[in-house]
């Protein structure tokens, strides 16, 4: 990556500003958080109830927001569009992987709710009860989210790629009710099948399941067990269209969610109702510019990750827009699929992550080239940093140089968005994800918790409570105090590094644990990784620091090569030579890899981030940890032994 290109920015055009739905009043009211969240909560919300108190922080770090409000979820969701008159307008207009569509709009989507709503209660399902949701991304995973939350029971989805060990984990940590699946699912063309899994995960005795509803999506042959499983067109087919949302408390839990476990052991991660939509909503509606009328917008992330949480079921969905929501992977049937898509639907807004954009520059941009993309006006990235690279071409090549680049930072536990910039009013950089949202206070601290000049790295920490932060891990309060609050003293610490430029924009640096030291040098893998995908020959790189008897740490680099690449190594050339200079380079000669290891693939989790804590086992000779959140597990067998190998060499 040559430095120009990182200082280059974008400021925003003016037709974009003038056209904008907030500004930079926006910021200016953002700064009495108070009072922007509980005007917030007001005007994105339906209450049934008003609160009375915008946040009781009198039990930090247990925090309640807008004190004595009722409403319920669904009803924000859904049945509020249809009263406003909009009922005929699309929700969500559903591809499924084999190329059948279905398309819902708002009175549709309502009314299949309501009745999802009867049968689960019909089985026993009522406020407070768990549900856990093992489903493909079709339309009745959303489906099956909102009918619990219309009843004020707790989702807890457990990502359709999970082991039955996984599967049974998360019902047992939850002591969930009820499950729902499906036969099965299509992914990469084929059909797989998922209820085999969840008869596996309940095989055991000792589990709180009583029934187990199956959506038909693929016909794959099923077994069901008597008096516990039942199908989702009998149970949801035949139920009445009718049902009257109640209103819950502002608190009343919303869901459960397990982080993607990069850093180790997942944390069910508990959210509640008023907070969470109204950060959610709020946070779609500004970094978006959403205008419900025009826009479509698609998020590409599964609902088994925070992001298809807050930016599929929820968000839009809360805001009145029209989606897209894709089953299958993005080269299936061919690698041409997403931008197809996007233009049949006419995509104007979407979100992404730069893992996905990684792989799109590898595949080549003659294949989005030959689809029509002028109906994007805005593009976001969420997930890890996006490197330079990646997003100067997402910029350029999906983007046509006219649509801005939103870099959202934020995590399962901050519940919605936390850093971006605002497309209307800041001048976007390549790589950074800039500025809190408005009602947020975000800092960069030292080890001590003290504030740190502008240029200078270390920890992310949030200093005030926002709406849609966590409020608890489920079942472990004395973990949720160790994990966040006891780092640093009245601040949340998010786990992640980070430096602000001289202009006070905010960089992220990777994980805290993923921080190295080189004979005394702090290093990031982020810029590390950036450096490397900076180069022709890479297509992604993870970094790590190994134990190293000279150097204490040493940094091990593992890169995926690209066409170009790869016929530097059939022409003979010292490819890690090459990365190691080019490193130094960039960086200086601090940050040279010791090994770079060139591997065909990286372990990622099924929501595509890099797992290094396993790269370090392997660099370290360890026997590797817990892979349950992997999408591959086959990967880092090949790594491993790839590893052994090179070091034998
Ligand atoms: P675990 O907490 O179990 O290790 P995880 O942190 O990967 O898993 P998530 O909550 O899905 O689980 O991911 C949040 C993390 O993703 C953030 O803490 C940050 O490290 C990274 N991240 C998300 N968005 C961005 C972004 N825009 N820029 C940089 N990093 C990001
Ligand atoms: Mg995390």
């Amino acid at each position: 990556m040559s430095h120009d290109a990182v200082q280059k920015t974008f400021p925003p055009s003016e037709e974009f500003t003038a056209n904008a739905r907030y500004g930079a009043e926006l910021l200016e009211e953002g700064r009495d958080a108070e009072a922007f969240w509980a005007k917030t909560a007001r005007d994105v919300l339906t209450w049934d109830t008003d609160f009375t108190q915008t946040l009781d922080w009198s039990d930090a770090p247990f925090a309640r927001w807008f004190v004595g409000g009722k409403l319920n979820a669904a009803y924000n969701a859904l049945d509020r569009h249809v009263e406003a008159g909009n009922g005929d307008r699309v929700a969500i207009y559903f591809e499924g992987e084999p190329g059948d569509t279905r398309t819902y709009t708002y009175a549709d989507l309502t009314r299949e709710v309501k009745k999802a709503a009867n049968a689960f209660a019909s089985l026993g399902v009522s406020q407070g009860d768990r549900v856990a949701v093992y489903l493909p991304m079709i339309p009745e995973a959303v489906i099956t989210m909102l009918a619990c939350a219309r009843l004020g029971a707790v989702h807890s989805v457990v990502f359709g790629g999970f082991s039955p060990d996984a599967l049974r984990q998360r019902v047992d940590d939850a002591e969930a009710k009820l499950v729902v699946t499906a036969d099965g699912s299509y992914r990469r063309g084929q059909p797989t099948r998922l209820k085999p899994t969840v008869d596996q995960a309940l095989e055991r005795e000792g589990h709180t399941v009583q029934n187990v509803v199956v959506v038909k999506r693929n016909g794959e042959p099923v077994e069901f067990v008597e008096g516990r499983d039942v199908w989702w067109e009998d149970v949801v087919g035949s139920a009445s269209e009718e049902h009257e949302a109640k209103a819950f408390d502002a608190e009343n839990p919303l869901f459960i969610l397990y982080t993607s476990g990069t850093t180790g052991k997942p944390k069910g991660i508990l959210h509640t109702t008023g907070g969470y939509l109204t950060q959610g909503a709020q946070t779609f509606r500004a970094t978006f510019d959403l205008k419900p009328e025009t826009d479509v917008f698609w998020c590409t992330a599964d609902v088994g990750w925070v992001t298809g949480h807050s930016y599929v079921a929820y968000a839009p969905l809360v805001n009145g827009a029209t989606q897209v929501m894709y089953e299958g992977t993005p080269n299936t049937p061919h690698e041409g699929r997403w931008w197809e898509i996007v233009e049949k639907y006419k995509v104007s807004i979407l979100y992404t992550a730069p893992t996905a954009i990684r792989t799109f520059m590898k595949w080549g941009e003659d294949i989005p080239a030959k689809y029509d993309l002028s109906s994007l006006r805005l593009l976001g990235s969420v997930g890890e940093s996006i490197n330079p690279e990646a997003w100067l071409w997402y910029h350029r090549v999906i983007g046509a140089g006219r649509c801005p680049i939103v870099d959202t930072w934020w995590q399962t536990e901050t519940g919605a968005q936390m850093l971006t910039p605002l497309p209307s009013v800041h001048a976007l950089k390549p790589g950074s994800a800039q500025q809190p949202v408005p009602g947020v206070e975000i800092d960069v601290v030292d080890e001590l918790g003290d504030p740190l000049p502008n240029g200078q790295a270390g920890f992310l920490v949030i200093r005030k409570p926002w709406p849609s932060m966590l409020r608890g891990i489920w079942g472990d309060p004395e973990r949720f105090k160790s994990t966040y609050w006891s780092r640093f003293e009245g601040m949340y610490f998010a786990g992640d590094g980070a430096k602000r430029d001289e202009d006070g924009d905010i960089w992220l640096l990777g994980r805290v644990d993923d921080v190295m030291n080189v004979s005394g040098h702090r290093l990031s893998s982020t810029e590390i990784e950036s450096a490397l995908v900076g180069h022709p020959y890479v297509a992604e790189a993870a970094v790590i620091g190994a134990s190293d008897e000279t150097t204490g740490e040493a940094v091990v680099a593992f890169v995926m090569l690209q066409e170009a690449g790869e016929q530097a190594v059939r022409d003979g050339e010292d490819v890690q030579a090459t990365l190691r200079a080019h490193v130094g380079k960039e960086i200086g000669p601090i940050a040279k890899p010791r090994n770079v290891l060139v591997t065909p693939e990286l372990p990622k989790t099924r929501s595509g981030k890099i797992m290094r804590r396993l790269l370090k086992d392997v660099a370290e000779g360890r026997e590797v940890g817990d892979t349950m959140t992997l999408a591959d597990p086959g990967v880092m067998r090949q790594i491993a032994e790839d590893m052994r190998n090179s070091s034998t060499k």
